[in-house]
């Protein structure tokens, strides 16, 4: 099985409990802290055991993906300076999407970097409004308010140090949910990473009404995206996606080749998504077509 629990399930259970914050145990349990390690090359894990984060480095300063909860922050500083980096020397600071396990920590990252912070425009009131007016969560799911300093666009880079990321939009789990790519080198071999936004489409509505006028849409190009990329290293947002633990493990007995490498566990994480989302919206049309079936 791809994935070992229902995201959409423990996902609605934090929010509904999120009042309580960390002491909440779904939150909790995603955000135990994880030994820093290079993942490949210049590319660094820094993240906790579920919400991830990336540290991309280069001789003109670092490049820093997601910030987990607000209380992964610490963390992610942390396992900077172990692995010896400077975080003033964060230069970029990038967001797989506006959901608080993965923006709850950038206001602190970016007010301790001094980093500027790059978003798809889609998710920019979003992240600007500390996850207030969400589309589905309204105001449950908030986190510190993070200023946009620039937005990206589909298919648009940034560079850093000779270091390119191009972010893939790919919308539908957020409105600006982004998939960010690149190349990493490691001796002669450069490798296609992936950090694959989440494709997850929760309890969203895609029929009669929409959640967000055109999620449906979103969400069918969003695979399409997806399915072409070229993937050596398959990344994600959530640990449990790309069974991160385990290959954290393997790494760490000195499994050759990197068990990072996994091109066919990527083909089927999207195969995954894009069947459950699928089933979600059959079974909608159904309930929906019963509905208006059932004599008054
Ligand atoms: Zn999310």
């Amino acid at each position: 099985m791809l994935v070992k629990f229902s995201f959409s399930l423990l996902f609605l259970t934090l929010n509904s409990s999120l009042a309580l914050g960390q002491a909440e145990p779904t939150s909790r349990a995603w955000n135990k802290s994880v030994p820093p390690f290079r993942i490949v090359g210049n590319l660094y894990y820094v993240g906790a055991t579920e919400v991830c984060s990336f540290l991309i480095t280069t001789s003109q300063g670092h490049i820093l993906l997601d910030g987990g909860f607000v209380e992964t922050a610490p963390q992610i500083e942390q396992n900077i300076a172990t692995l010896g980096f400077k975080l003033e020397d964060v230069r970029i600071l990038l967001n797989s999407h506006a959901h608080l396990d993965h923006a709850g920590g950038l206001a602190e990252l970016k007010r301790k970097t001094g980093a500027k912070f790059i978003a798809a425009a889609g998710d920019a009131e979003l992240l600007k409004k500390g996850g207030h007016g969400d589309f589905r969560f309204g105001d449950t799911l908030s986190f510190p308010p993070v200023d946009v300093d620039q937005t990206i666009g589909d298919g648009e880079s940034i560079e850093l140090g000779g270091q390119k990321l191009t972010a893939h939009l790919t919308p539908g789990h957020t409105k600006g949910n982004t998939t960010w790519t690149t190349r990493i080198s490691d001796g002669a071999r450069p490798y296609d990473v992936v950090f694959a936004g989440s494709p997850t489409a929760l309890d969203y509505q895609f029929v009669p009404k929409e959640s967000y006028p055109g999620i449906a849409a979103d969400f069918e190009r969003t695979f399409a995206v997806l399915k072409n990329l070229p993937c050596d290293i398959f990344l994600s947002d959530h640990g449990s996606f790309f069974s991160f633990l385990e290959k954290r493990e393997r790494l760490g007995r000195g499994e050759n080749p990197n068990p990072f490498i996994d091109p066919d566990g990527y083909k089927k994480f999207v195969t995954h998504y894009e069947e459950e989302f699928h089933d979600k919206l059959e079974l909608q049309k159904k309930a929906a077509a019963s509905a208006t079936l059932t004599p008054e």
